[in-house]
C-alpha cells in the first residue's frame, strides 16, 4: 500500500490535517487540563469557549449578519429534513415548496410531507438530475411558508451557484456538502443547515444558521430537542451536545480562517481542484463522461463514467492500490465519484488527475 493515501469518500470525509494533528496532540489533555474534550463537562468554561469559537469562526467565514442564530444540533442534516417543517410549517393552510435537484432533495421533501403539505415546484428527475432549474422554471407562490433547496447534490454532483429567487418567502437550504466551500450571501437565507461530516468535522452534529424571526414558530407540544427556540435559548446546550464534534468543527473552521485565509481563498482553491478533474474528463475525448451538465457541475463532488462497468471496476481497483480511496459512485448514479471537499489537498486531486490520464493511456 502507498504511504500517502487520499480519501475521496463522500462522507464522512477527509478532515484538515492540521486540525487532526492538533486534536491528536491534545487528545489526552485539553489545554493542560489533564482531561480530553470528550471527558470535560459541557457546562465548563472550556466547553463554552469551544462552542463560542466554533460559532465565531463560522460567523466570520460566512459574514453571518446580526439577526441570525448559529446552532449546533443533534441528528445530522437528516433531522433538519424534519425539524424545518416541524418548526416552520405550523398554522392552518400553510405549505412548503421544494426544488429537487437530486437524491437528498427527494429525501428532504419526503420527510417534510410527513409534517404537512410539501409541494415539489421543480424536479430534475426526468433527466436524471443533471442541472438546477432556470429561475422561471421554479415559480414560488408568495404564500409558501418556505422554499427548500439543496445547494449541492452530493450523489449526482449538481450544484447551485446562485440562490433560487423566492421574494419574501424564506429560503431554506441544505448545504451539507458545500458548506463553507465558497462565500454565500447569508442574508438571502431563512435557514442554512449542514451536517458536519462533509466539510467541517466528524459526524454527530448539524450546523444550523437561522434568521431570528423564524425561531419560536413551533407548535405547542413539540419535543424540546426539536424546537429551534429551546435550542437557541440554551445556546445549543439544552442537553449534552456532541462536544468532540463541535471541537473538531472549531479546529477545522480555524484552519479555514487562518491557514486558507477565508472563503474567497477557499473557493479559489476548490475551483482549481474541481477544474483539474473536469479538464481531465473534458479532455479525454469521451473516454470519461461527466454526469452533470457543465454549467451545474459541482466543485465538491465530481461524478463521471467510463466506457464500461468492467473498466470502472478496474479503475477502482487500481486507484485503490495507488492510494486513491473510496472513488466508487453512489449506486443510483453508478460510475465514479471524487468528493473533493474543503479539506482535500490540491496534491490529492493532482494525484487523481495523473492517475486518470495514465489509466486512459493504458486502457483508452
Ligand atoms: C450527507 C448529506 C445529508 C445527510 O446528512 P446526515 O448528517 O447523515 O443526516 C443530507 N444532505 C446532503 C446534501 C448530504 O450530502
Amino acid at each position: 500500500m502507498a504511504n500517502t493515501v487520499y480519501n475521496f469518500c463522500a462522507g464522512p470525509a477527509t478532515l484538515p490535517k492540521p486540525a487532526l494533528e492538533q486534536a491528536r496532540d491534545e487528545l489526552l489533555s485539553y489545554q493542560g487540563t489533564g482531561m480530553s474534550v470528550m471527558e470535560i463537562s459541557h457546562r465548563s468554561k472550556w466547553a463554552a469557549d469551544i462552542i463560542a469559537e466554533a460559532e465565531e469562526n463560522i460567523r466570520t467565514l460566512l459574514g453571518v449578519p446580526s439577526g441570525y442564530t448559529v446552532l449546533f444540533l443533534h441528528g445530522g442534516a437528516t433531522l433538519q429534513f424534519s425539524m424545518v417543517p416541524m418548526n416552520l410549517l405550523g398554522g392552518a393552510g400553510k405549505h412548503a415548496e421544494y426544488i429537487i435537484t437530486g437524491s437528498w432533495g427527494v429525501k428532504a421533501q419526503k420527510e417534510a410531507a410527513k409534517e404537512g403539505e410539501a409541494r415539489v415546484i421543480w424536479s430534475g428527475k426526468d433527466d436524471n438530475y443533471v442541472r438546477t432549474p432556470k429561475p422561471a422554471e421554479a415559480a414560488v407562490s408568495p404564500d409558501a411558508a418556505y422554499v427548500h433547496f439543496t445547494s449541492n447534490e452530493t450523489i449526482q454532483g449538481v450544484e447551485f451557484f446562485a440562490e433560487p429567487e423566492t421574494g419574501d418567502v424564506p429560503l431554506v437550504c441544505d448545504a451539507s456538502s458545500d458548506f463553507l466551500a465558497r462565500p454565500v450571501p447569508v442574508e438571502r437565507y431563512g435557514v442554512l443547515y449542514a451536517g458536519a461530516q462533509k466539510n467541517v468535522g466528524p459526524a454527530g452534529a448539524a450546523v444550523v444558521i437561522i434568521r431570528d424571526d423564524l425561531i419560536g414558530k413551533a407548535p405547542e407540544g413539540l419535543p424540546s430537542l426539536l424546537d429551534y427556540k429551546v435550542m437557541a435559548e440554551n445556546k445549543s446546550l439544552y442537553n449534552t451536545p456532541p462536544m468532540f464534534t463541535i471541537y473538531m468543527i472549531m479546529l477545522s473552521t480555524r484552519w479555514a480562517l487562518k491557514d486558507i485565509g477565508g472563503l474567497k481563498a477557499m473557493e479559489e482553491r476548490n475551483r482549481k481542484k474541481a477544474n483539474m478533474l473536469y479538464d481531465a474528463i473534458d479532455g479525454s475525448g469521451g473516454f470519461y463522461k461527466g454526469h452533470a451538465e457543465a454549467a451545474f457541475r459541482s466543485i465538491m463532488n465530481v461524478t463521471w463514467r467510463l466506457p464500461s462497468e468492467d473498466l470502472e471496476a478496474q479503475f477502482l481497483k487500481e486507484a485503490d492500490a495507488a492510494g486513491l480511496l473510496q472513488l466508487k459512485g453512489h449506486r443510483s448514479v453508478g460510475g465514479l465519484r471524487a468528493s473533493i471537499y474543503n479539506a482535500m489537498p490540491v496534491e490529492g486531486v493532482e494525484a487523481l488527475r495523473d492517475f486518470m490520464t495514465e489509466f486512459q493511456r493504458k486502457n483508452g
